[in-house]
């Protein structure tokens, strides 16, 4: 493969496919029930669309007319300028329903209101100049009778002064509940450049002149009665005091050529909080005056005017189909087809399904690698029969380490085929036997169960072939004919290396090597993936015996990675 670094190479990811109708229906019914959510996400929210807030405008006229008997006025007839009051404010228009009239006041001295904690006895009661937040003049320093039985401070103020707290019940203008009022709308989307008004350009004058609320929803003209009752309310209760209305219209707007629809909706709500000011400052109220002079000398009626606040409040927004916000919807949603695995995953994970598709799935998918720096040792005893991996220990002999795992022998039946077919010709020149030659090894170590290994520096050479005491594999006649007979080796080396000089095949190291390999191939077969396979001491002793360096010098054992036998063949032993 020719290599041009990352730019030419593409990952992906391995998939474990686990055979299971169970599963399988399971994974389809899952990821059915999430496309149906997604569709139905997608058209009832409009997710395709983009949006827009709406801008708008707001006027209002209220026209109505009532007849009322002020308590010293008379019957006085009230129509929009008399109660609609100064009060206006941009998208809010009042209504006065109740008042308090004071008339002809003039500027004067006057003994103020008798309230609690507000009568005098003497003089010295009345501070001169003094006022506080309840007071409706300047005390004057001295205390006078206010009527037979009370006495109070004098004030300079408008006399006489306002006596009444308390708003008249029931509310003087209580027939407000007739009057109505004329919403006028304009609402703009800027994105989309849309125009629209509440009173659409079917409705002429004779409609506008017949409609309500009870015959058509989209009428711009309310009685202020079903107003304050569709918020809700008693209007007559209401009146009393005062009080605001929230008039809210919600434009939701499709702008959409096939699903084209742009209509207001109107709903009323109460927006100060009745049960609150219960005793404090409840309803809403203020003071204006009108001022008139009566012979040279000015004069003014002050009116205390209870009454709703209107206000009018426009919320909404419009979409229009976008293929950009489509796309982004979709993208947005793939990721809920990982719930799906997860689930899957998690219940495969947990006992309610199967523990052994559980353990299988779970073998199958996590593939274990070995940090770089730990070194997988493959040992194989002949008293056992599968092989072991060890790790790689700096102290503890390689004989008594323990096992990370067991695995069964794997047989490299090329290797044997070979074999085979090799001893075959090479029966004639079978060896003398060679139990003739003197043991110069030093003395048996602990770790030794055969008696014939050789103690060693290094803890990854204390090997032994057995587990338990008892024979020397080196005894097996199998050992001399495998491993050590030399026309074996030979035509081994030739074998793969078909066109080697015979001087390098009779070489003693090459010899050697071959004979290492002969050993794994026999007794380890084909290694696990990673691992390196480790020759017990009286074999390695037993093969150096049979082809000794010439010097007298080994490398020992030093585990490189190996891919393949062949290349362990080669390896430095
Ligand atoms: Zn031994
Ligand atoms: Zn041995």
């Amino acid at each position: 493969m020719p290599c041009c670094g990352v730019l030419c190479q593409y990952e992906t990811n391995k998939l474990v496919r686990i055979q299971s109708v169970r599963l399988g229906s399971l994974k389809w019914s899952l990821n059915a029930a999430i496309l149906l959510f997604i569709c139905i996400m997608l058209l009832w929210n409009r997710k395709y669309q983009e949006f827009d807030l709406v801008v708008s405008s707001v006027t209002t006229k209220v026209k109505g007319v009532a007849q009322t008997h002020l308590p010293g006025v008379g019957d006085v007839v009230w129509d929009v300028v008399d109660y609609s009051g100064p009060l206006q404010s941009k998208n809010s228009f009042f209504v006065v329903t109740n008042v308090i009239v004071t008339k002809n006041q003039k500027q004067g001295k006057c003994p103020e209101v008798p309230l609690k904690g507000r009568m005098c006895h003497t003089d010295e009661d009345c501070e001169k100049g003094g006022w506080d937040q309840k007071s409706h003049g300047i005390k004057t320093g001295s205390c006078v009778r206010y009527d037979v039985l009370k006495k109070t401070c004098e004030v300079s103020a408008w006399c006489p002064v306002e006596t009444k707290t308390n708003p008249p019940r029931p509310a003087l203008l209580a027939a407000a509940e007739n009057f109505t009022v004329l919403i006028k709308n304009n609402i703009r989307f800027p994105a989309f450049n849309y125009i629209q008004r509440n009173i659409l350009p079917q409705m002429n004058d004779a409609y506008l002149r017949s409609c309500h609320r009870g015959n058509d929803s989209l009428c711009p003209i309310f009685k202020l009665g079903d107003v304050v009752r569709e918020a809700g309310e008693k209007f007559s209760v209401m009146a009393i005091e005062g009080g605001v209305i929230g008039i809210l219209i919600n434009w939701d707007c499709n702008l959409d050529r096939l699903m084209h629809r742009c209509r207001p909706k109107y709903t009323f709500r109460r927006l100060d909080e009745k049960e609150s000011n219960k005793t404090l400052y409840p309803g809403l109220n203020f003071r204006y005056a009108k001022y008139n002079m009566v012979n040279g000398v000015e004069e003014r009626t002050l009116y205390k005017a209870f009454g709703i606040r209107f206000d009018v409040m426009v919320f909404g927004q419009a979409g229009k189909f976008s293929f950009i916000q489509l796309i982004i919807y979709i993208g947005s949603t793939l990721s809920y087809y990982a719930l799906t695995t997860m689930m899957i995953d998690w219940l495969i994970g947990t006992s309610c399904y199967s523990a052994e598709v559980g353990q299988n799935y779970f073998e199958k998918k996590v593939e274990s690698v070995q940090d770089k720096q730990k070194c997988i040792l493959c040992v194989s005893y002949v008293d056992e029969n599968n092989i072991r991996l060890v790790k790689k220990s700096q102290k503890k002999s390689l004989q008594d380490s323990k096992p990370i795992s067991v695995q069964p022998h794997k047989e490299d039946s090329g290797h044997l085929r070979a074999v085979l077919c090799l001893l075959q010709p090479a029966e004639s020149d079978a060896q003398p036997p060679l139990d003739h030659k003197p043991d110069r090894r030093p003395r048996r170590p602990a770790w030794c169960k055969c008696g014939h290994c050789t103690p060693s520096s290094l803890p990854q050479e204390e090997l032994c072939c057995r587990q338990s005491d008892g024979a020397c594999i080196t005894s097996s006649p199998l050992f001399e004919q495998l491993v050590l007979r030399r026309s074996l080796l030979e035509a081994v080396l030739l074998y793969r290396d078909p066109l080697s000089p015979p001087a390098d095949r009779h070489q003693t190291s090459a010899l050697r090597h071959c004979a290492y390999s002969q050993y794994i191939s026999w007794r380890i077969g084909v290694p696990p993936e990673d691992t390196h396979p480790a020759i017990p001491s009286c074999c390695v002793w037993r093969v150096r015996e049979e082809y000794p360096s010439p010097d007298g010098q080994y490398s020992g054992f030093r585990p490189v990675r190996m891919a393949s036998m062949q290349a362990c063949a080669n390896g430095e032993l």
